[in-house]
């Protein structure tokens, strides 16, 4: 089979590669239907995260059943599945208590951009559709595996409710997933901080309602503006940086919430500062799998569609292109089909 491998920042082959096997009696392997690049895949690529020796990339997947290890029996072959970037086995105490991404045998998925993927944990990590739906919707499923649960989760985080109002930090995928959360949990107003106007576009679809194109302290000035001093009840953090995790904690009023999401790097919060903002925080990789039964019937009911945000589709040999193109901006996110 063939798929992405990193040797060096700037650097992704299209290669051979073994077929994955089942390992262990837990595993299945999917046979991929739609991958993409995640804006988190872009901080080797920059060579902001070490790549050490050449590797596999990408973790997001929907895709066939191909085959299933002896202990799997909630899916089988030629099912269609969707799954975390993070496996779990949905069973023990993490698990149950609803943190899936934190579970004790918890795998992350490293090796999606391929034809073919071996997912451990798959009892606990898959979810089958009822049918296998139609191509039209595999975009936004693939956006559930990852960009939109963690949208979802940073809402769920900053604690958005019915008549808020919301601030989300980022433009990227997640960010705009983001959007879309905030607005089906019920927030009165949604401002997006955005200065593209492509992607300021697409907040306004998902439902934002405000657009603030500043940035930093200024945007942090825009916000205050807008609220009367105060500050808003909930901040998404979609980005992972310093600045803008400063942002995120200055936009909050007292007594909000912060949900950060964004992979921090760098991110240093000053003790003393948040202690006396009454600004509550949450972060962390999202519990996707809590939400995949959800958000697979928003999906598949048309009420939502994440899938929106892949503005570029390549073919999966095109795959450095795709790190290009979200590198350069010139995409927010690109699905790839083998
Ligand atoms: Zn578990």
């Amino acid at each position: 089979m063939h798929g992405a491998v990193i040797h060096a920042p700037g650097d992704v082959r299209f290669e051979t590669l073994d077929d994955p096997e089942i390992l262990e009696p837990t595993d299945a392997i999917i046979r991929t239907a739609v991958t993409c690049v995640c804006g988190t895949d872009l901080w080797p690529w920059r060579g902001l995260d070490a790549t050490g020796e050449a590797h596999p990339m990408g973790h997001e997947y929907v895709g066939f059943v191909e085959a299933v290890g002896g202990e799997v029996t909630s899916v089988e072959p030629g099912q269609f599945a969707v799954g975390s970037f993070a496996t779990s086995d949905n069973t023990c105490a993490n698990c149950r208590n609803g943190w899936q991404s934190n579970c004790v045998n918890r795998e992350f998925m490293t090796t999606c951009q391929a034809e073919y993927v071996r997912i451990p944990n798959a009892q606990g990590t898959l979810v089958a559709t009822e049918e296998v739906p139609g191509e039209e919707f595999w975009p936004g499923l693939l956006a559930v595996s990852d960009v939109m649960g963690t949208g979802w989760y940073a809402a769920e985080a900053a604690e958005v409710r019915p008549g808020s109002t919301a601030v989300v930090v980022g433009d990227g995928a997640v960010g705009l997933c983001g959007v879309i959360a905030a607005r089906e949990m019920g927030a009165e107003r949604i401002i997006a901080m955005s200065r593209h106007e492509s992607r300021q576009e697409l907040a306004r679809e998902f439902g934002a309602t405000d657009i603030v194109t500043e940035r930093g302290e200024d945007g942090v000035a825009r916000i205050k503006e807008m609220t009367d001093g105060i500050g808003v009840d909930s901040v998404l953090e979609c980005v992972g940086t310093g600045q803008a995790m400063r942002q995120a904690l200055h936009s909050a009023r007292p007594g909000g919430n912060v949900g950060f999401v964004g992979l921090p790097h760098e991110v240093a919060i000053d003790g003393e500062e948040l202690f006396f903002t009454h600004v509550g925080l949450r972060g962390g990789p999202a519990p996707v799998r809590r939400y995949l039964p959800d958000l697979i019937d928003r999906v598949l009911s048309g009420r939502i569609d994440p899938g929106k945000v892949f503005d570029l589709t390549l073919p999966l040999e095109q795959v450095e292109e795709g790190y290009r193109a979200m590198d350069e901006r010139r995409a927010v996110k690109a699905l790839l089909t083998p």
